[in-house]
């Protein structure tokens, strides 16, 4: 049988090192405590998950097979974020081919850092009319904060640092490791 892998403590995702910062033990209870409230709040319902390309996958992943309420997902992408700083500028909405008119929809994202994408995001899915609308956010930089929607299902409130892993990116990698990794200052 297969040994599960210790974490690194480590990393190197190209020209940066980053130190191991929550476990995906850590990252498993937050995403199974998520699932229990959205059941709870979703009895006799059938939610709409719209999972947020591409940082989310493996969150949305985790949490639909966490789920025992009965649900549909759906994937839809924006892209806002190069290297490690919000660019502030974003782009079309892409991929809803759902009809989410009187859907009971849950956005399902990695991170909401500023804001700026969920705002976006939460006004473009207003005008299909959803019956109701929520966040479900793995990870929320609250200093980083700068708008004024609340975030229903919130997994951990994180500092304003950079993370990695867990289907979260730095130029395109580090997406695949299981644990959540920060930026090491020390190490640059
Ligand atoms: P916002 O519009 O809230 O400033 O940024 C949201 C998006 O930026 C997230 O969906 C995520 O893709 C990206 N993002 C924000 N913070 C981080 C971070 O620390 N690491 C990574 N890899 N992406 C981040």
């Amino acid at each position: 049988m297969l040994k599960p892998l210790k974490p690194q403590e480590r990393i190197r995702v190209r020209d940066k090192f980053f130190s191991l910062y929550i476990s995906k033990e850590r990252i498993d209870e937050t995403v199974s405590g998520i699932a229990r409230l959205i059941d709870h709040d979703y009895a006799g319902k059938t939610p709409l998950l719209l999972c947020i390309l591409n940082g989310a996958f493996i969150f949305a992943s985790d949490l639909v097979r966490k789920l025992e309420t009965p649900c549909e997902i759906s994937f839809v992408k924006y892209s806002s974020y190069h290297g490690m700083e919000s660019s502030g500028k974003i782009n079309r909405l892409i991929g809803l081919s759902e009809n989410i008119r009187s859907r009971d929809v849950i956005i399902v994202e990695d991170i909401v850092d500023t804001g700026n994408t969920m705002a976006k995001l939460l006004d473009d899915l207003k005008q299909f009319e959803p019956s109701s609308l929520r966040i479900a956010c793995f990870c929320f930089k609250k200093e980083a904060f700068r708008e004024n929607f609340a975030i229903d299902y919130c997994g951990l409130v994180i500092p304003d640092l950079f993370v990695v892993g867990y289907g979260l990116d730095y130029d395109g990698s580090g997406r695949n490791f299981p644990d959540i990794y920060q930026l090491d200052k020390t190490l640059l």
